[in-house]
């Protein structure tokens, strides 16, 4: 396992030119910097691994969802009431 997430950078200058006085994590799959949050998922810390945890890396690799739930289950009656025999 590498030390990083593969769409890792650091960046020392912001989208509209603003340099800044350290270097900043930048997504390359949402070209954006990272929240503060999200970058111990970066960066690989306490067992976080972006192709499990992050959805933003899932998203570019087309692996679907953290959760499972893509948003475009196809409703299969499972969850109608079935209110029994009604004969
Ligand atoms: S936000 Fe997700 S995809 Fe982007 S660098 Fe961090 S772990 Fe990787």
């Amino acid at each position: 396992m590498s030390d990083a997430c593969e769409f890792l950078e650091r960046r020392s200058v912001g989208d509209d030119g603003e340099s800044f006085e350290h270097e900043r994590p930048y997504c390359t799959a949402v070209e954006a910097f990272v929240q503060p949050m999200r970058a111990d998922i970066c960066a690989k810390r306490y067992g976080l691994d972006p192709e499990t945890d992050c959805e933003h890396y899932r998203e570019a690799k087309g692996l679907g969802s953290v959760t499972g739930l893509d948003g475009d289950a196809v409703d299969d009656g499972a969850s109608t009431p079935t209110g029994g025999d009604e004969s």
